[in-house]
């Protein structure tokens, strides 16, 4: 996995990139939760759930399917009194996945550990993406402070955050050109 953090960072670019300006402080918190879920997966290594099992580490969870059903499971719960099919219901379904499928696609960008299970639960393979610049963040927290650690935050810095920001840049240009025609 890229840390947490980054992935959290990508939730906040791209909340601030597109959402409305309306939108509630839950949608700031399930933004963010969309984008970390995927690593609760690493839990299955305590309970001797093996790394390239279905549900193990960077499988079923981190799939676009499980991002699809979160995201449905978190406007059906948090959402339920918006007109469905609306214009705004939409938004939220929409973002909420593909806030929550970002995360395995990120980690297929990644450069160890196992692949990505990005077509379970139709197939479990584990994929990468043919370039995989972003250096794999350690599992746990004692690696993560030390040098690899460190080689983490940059390549993270230059392949996670400073597009993000590229975005938010890009976004916010966009809206003041549209708003000024
Ligand atoms: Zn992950």
């Amino acid at each position: 996995m890229p840390s947490v953090i980054s992935h959290a960072a990508v939730a906040v670019a791209a909340g601030i990139a597109f959402a409305p300006r309306d939108v509630p402080n839950l949608f700031w918190t399930l933004s963010v939760a969309c984008s970390i879920i995927p690593d609760a997966d690493v839990i299955g290594f305590s309970f001797g759930i093996p790394y390239d099992h279905f549900l193990g580490h960077r499988g079923f969870f981190h799939s676009p399917f499980f991002g699809l059903l979160m995201s449905i499971f978190l406007v059906g719960i948090f959402f339920r009194d918006m007109e469905i099919f609306s214009r705004q219901w939409f938004f939220y379904f929409i973002f909420f996945f593909l806030l929550s499928a970002s995360h395995g696609i990120l980690d297929a960008f990644t450069n160890g550990g196992l692949g990505i299970a990005l077509l379970s639960p139709f197939d479990n393979t584990r994929y990468f993406f043919p370039w995989t610049p972003i250096m794999v963040s350690p599992i746990g927290i004692d690696a993560f402070f030390s040098k690899w650690g460190l080689s983490v935050i940059k390549s993270e810095l230059l392949w996670i955050w400073l597009p993000s920001f590229l975005m938010v840049i890009i976004s916010r240009v966009i809206r003041v050109v549209a708003a000024g025609h």
